[in-house]
């Protein structure tokens, strides 16, 4: 944790020397001290420390300097940290403006030069204020800082992508904190680029504007770069099939890679509470889960580059390279792509353009947060928006689920269901569907087409979520795995159409259980054609498929 800072403002170096040493010796371990020999360079060091978040727990002052003397230093200085125990250095001819300024500027102390010994004429007084400062003290938040607002899609967009990777930061909404007077001096230390939202904030004094999840990634330490370029096992996505690839992979001594483009945890990374999965018995979030299997992998020694997505695939011999985003590549000798499915987009005008202000896909645990007494609208009447409509009522005034059919029972698990009848505060609004959604620059209204009555119903509306039903996105494996109709990728048995092997398959064995029709490229979870859509399924399947990569690469 960063030390409190003790700073102190003299224009004659000699004292300035003086008191920094004095106040090091008897205060340095626990408080930083800063020296300034200007009070205009003070005041600049006072807004940079403002900005990383730092705490002040002294101001001292001399009184005599040319351009400001000290309790004017003081009374501006005030402004940027008001908590901060203000003192005066004063000679004995300043007494009577000291005396006035303790009343005038709210100064607690004055300081007679010279303080010598300072363990009478300093350090009693100095503890005094100082144990007085601390009695108060709050420590400051010490992670990164997001300025925003809410209705900005880029904002959103690095918000979920920090709660995804369990980045901790501090939001600022910028709009709901309008009229706080710590927010207006922030934006204005700042300075002119405050407009350039979102604006992050490191603790190092950096800040990031217009700031991409990317660039956030690289300053926090999420790794994008491979190590090396070659490993015996790539995975290309890490949500609950790849994760377990990886740490079956890596712990029976395969040097493993995992490349995901968004961040760890996949889909399940979004369920608010997986209560499925063995062995949890009250169930657990899928940002837990995605959390314990991360550093799981991690500490078998995976290699997770992340936020990076996979774009391109081909085959030389034994080898298997992956084209990155960034333009890298790397190779392999066996290949398992995790990579899952993502949202089906909703055909409705406005949608487009909404999203992510007021209009989102899926719905982490972290967006229930912000709905603290607004009605929140899930569309969809699957598992995934009956989980997220119960996340969402425990903080939500009202939510509705609109769902096309005219019941759930046909879509939904029958726990959800029940789950859902028993919450009071959860409507479900059958046989509607999104005909439109209205806003300037966020949701403001939603227009169903009620197929019970043929009639379109426009309602007020803040936020709505989309689970609609998922499809694989492997348009990048085109021309070398082969893939069914809706893009889900072909394995084992699937391969082999009237007794015959995949075409161009070079081995004399039949592919492998979980083995496209390439040789040493493996499919497991989601992504699969004929898999079950659960996580314990995708675990499953990333495990299993580790032992028939030691078959493969027995024999490469
Ligand atoms: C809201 C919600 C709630 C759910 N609740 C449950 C539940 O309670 N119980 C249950 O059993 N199941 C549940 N499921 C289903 C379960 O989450 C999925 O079946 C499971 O996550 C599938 O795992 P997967 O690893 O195959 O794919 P995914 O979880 O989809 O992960 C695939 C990963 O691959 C990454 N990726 C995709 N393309 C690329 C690329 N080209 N390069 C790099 N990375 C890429 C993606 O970013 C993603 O992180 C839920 C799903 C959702 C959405």
């Amino acid at each position: 944790m960063a030390k409190p800072v003790l700073l102190t403002v003299d224009d004659n170096s000699d004292v300035l020397r003086a008191i920094e040493r004095d106040l090091r010796s008897k205060y340095g371990a626990e408080y930083r001290v800063i020296g300034s020999d200007s009070p205009e360079s003070a005041l600049d060091v006072l807004k940079q420390l403002k900005l990383r978040n730092d705490s002040v727990a002294l101001l001292l002052a001399d009184q005599r300097m040319p351009e400001m003397d000290g309790v004017a230093f003081l009374r501006v200085a005030m402004e940027i940290f008001p908590d901060a125990k203000r003192a005066l250095l004063t000679a004995y001819a300043d007494t009577n403006a000291a005396i006035s300024a303790i009343n005038e500027a709210n100064i607690h102390y004055f300081f007679m030069k010279p303080w010598d010994p300072p363990v009478e004429h300093l350090y009693p007084q100095l503890d005094d204020l100082l144990d007085d400062w601390r009695a108060s003290y709050r420590p400051a938040f010490e992670g990164i800082r997001v300025l925003g607002t809410r209705w900005s899609p880029k904002s959103y967009e690095l918000r979920d992508f920090l709660a995804r990777n369990r980045v901790p930061y501090q939001w600022i909404d910028l709009e709901l904190s309008e009229h706080d007077l710590e927010t207006k001096k922030l934006l204005e230390y700042v300075g002119p680029e405050a407009a350039r939202l979102p604006i992050v904030l490191f603790p190092d004094g950096t800040r990031l504007f217009e700031s991409a999840p990317a660039e956030v990634a690289q300053k926090v330490g999420l790794r994008m770069r491979a190590q090396t370029d070659f490993y015996d096992l790539a995975i290309v996505g890490g949500g609950p099939a790849g994760l377990a690839a990886a740490v079956y992979g890596a712990s029976e001594g395969l040097h493993t890679v995992m490349i995901e483009k968004e961040a760890p945890g996949g889909q399940a990374g979004m369920s608010a509470r997986i209560e499925n999965y063995l062995g949890f018995p009250i169930g657990l979030s899928g940002g837990d889960l995605a959390r314990r299997a991360v550093v799981q992998a991690q500490r078998f020694g995976v290699e997770i580059l992340s936020p990076l997505e996979a774009v391109k695939v081909r085959t030389e011999g034994s080898y298997r390279f992956i084209k990155l985003a960034d333009g890298n590549e790397i190779s392999c000798h066996a290949l398992m792509i995790a990579t899952g499915v993502q949202w089906r987009r909703l055909e409705a005008p406005g949608v487009d353009r909404l999203q992510g202000a007021g209009v989102y896909y899926g719905g982490g645990a972290t967006d229930a947060l912000s709905y603290r007494n607004e009605t929140v609208y899930v569309v969809g009447g699957a598992n995934s928006a009956g989980q997220a409509a119960i996340n969402f009522a425990n903080h939500a005034e009202r939510v509705v689920v609109v769902v096309r059919g005219s019941s759930l029972s046909s879509s939904m698990s029958q726990y959800l269901i029940d789950q859902i009848k028993k919450t009071p505060n959860v409507d479900i609004w059958p046989d509607a569907s999104v005909a439109e959604v209205h806003g300037e620059t966020h949701l403001e209204e939603i227009s169903f087409l009620c197929s019970d009555t043929n009639k379109i119903e426009r309602v007020p509306a803040t936020a709505m979520f989309i689970f609609i039903g998922a499809l694989p996105r492997t348009e990048w494996l085109a021309n070398v795995v082969e893939r069914d109709e809706r893009g889900f990728i072909l394995t084992g048995p699937d391969l082999i159409r009237d007794g015959q092997r995949p075409k161009g398959w070079p081995l004399d064995r039949d592919p492998f259980l979980l083995e496209t029709n390439v040789p040493g490229v493996f499919a497991v979870g989601d992504v699969r054609h004929g898999s079950i859509k659960r996580v314990a399924s995708g675990v499953g399947e990333g495990s299993v498929a580790v032992q028939f990569i030691h078959q493969y690469l027995s024999k490469v």
